[in-house]
C-alpha cells in the first residue's frame, strides 16, 4: 500500500537538497510515482490528497494507463480490478476510439464502477498543469505548517468521496466548480469556448446524479469510505 510516509521514504528523501527541482528530479519523481502506484493503491485519502501535488493530468492519466495494464482499477484508492478485462493489445487505438465514443459503460474497462471512474474524472479535473519542476518546494519532507498551507491552496483537491460525506448539494457543487473554473483549472473538453462550457454542465449534472445513486443505493459504499477515512 501507498502511504504519504512511502512517498516520502522512497521517493522523495534522496531528493532533500535543495529547494527548487531539477527537471531530472522531477521525472525521477515522476517515475517514482507510476512505478508505485501501477501495482498498488493509496491506504487512505490524505494519501490521494497529497500525491495532487506531484500530479499533472497527463502524468495521472499515464498512471492510469499503467494501472489498467497491471488489472488495477485506475483510480489510485481501489485494489480491484476494472469490471470488464480486455487484453489492452487486442483492438487498436482507432476500435479503441470507437468503442470509447459509442459505448456507455466504456468506462467498465478502466474501472471498477461509475462511481470510481466519477471519482477519478473529479481528481483529475483539479490537478494542476503547471510543470513539476516549476513547483517550488512541493518534494520536501519537513515543511513548515504555512508552507505546507500554501501548497495546498496551490495545489491541493477535494476528493468526490468527501463531497458525498459533506452531502453536498447541487449548489456546493456548483459553485465549487466555479470556484476550480477561476482558477483556471479545466478539464479535457474545455478549450474556454463556449461548446467547452456546455460539456461542463453536462458532466456537472452527470456527476450530480452520481451522487444521488449513491445516496440512496448503496448506503454501504458510503459507509465503508467513512471506515476507510
Ligand atoms: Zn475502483
Amino acid at each position: 500500500m501507498t502511504t504519504v510516509k512511502s512517498v516520502q521514504e522512497e521517493i522523495l528523501k534522496p531528493l532533500q537538497r535543495h529547494k527548487q527541482l531539477t527537471v531530472k528530479e522531477a521525472e525521477e519523481i515522476s517515475l517514482g510515482l507510476i512505478d508505485t502506484l501501477c501495482d498498488s493503491y493509496c491506504q487512505d485519502e490524505a494519501t490521494l490528497q497529497y500525491l495532487s501535488m506531484f500530479f499533472t493530468p497527463q502524468l495521472y492519466q499515464d498512471l492510469l494507463d499503467e494501472r489498467n495494464l497491471n488489472k488495477w482499477c485506475g483510480y489510485p484508492m481501489c485494489s480491484r480490478s476494472p469490471e470488464r478485462i480486455r487484453d489492452p493489445f487486442e483492438v487498436d487505438d482507432n476500435t479503441k476510439r470507437f468503442l470509447w465514443e459509442n459505448n456507455p459503460y466504456a468506462y467498465l474497462s478502466i474501472y471498477c464502477s461509475k462511481f470510481h471512474f466519477r471519482c477519478s474524472q473529479f481528481y483529475q479535473v483539479q490537478l494542476s498543469d503547471e510543470s513539476l519542476f516549476a513547483r517550488t518546494g512541493i518534494h520536501l519532507i519537513n515543511q513548515s505548517s504555512s508552507e505546507l498551507e500554501r501548497l495546498n491552496e496551490k495545489y491541493g483537491v477535494t476528493l468526490f468521496e468527501q463531497l458525498l460525506r459533506e452531502k453536498a448539494s447541487e449548489d456546493d457543487m456548483k459553485s465549487l466548480v466555479a470556484g476550480l473554473r477561476r482558477l483556471g483549472i479545466k478539464n479535457d473538453n474545455d478549450n474556454g469556448t463556449e461548446k467547452g462550457d456546455d460539456q461542463f454542465e453536462t458532466d456537472l449534472s452527470k456527476w450530480l446524479s452520481d451522487i444521488k445513486i449513491v445516496e440512496h443505493e448503496e448506503p454501504e459504499l458510503l459507509g465503508d469510505l467513512e471506515k476507510d477515512g
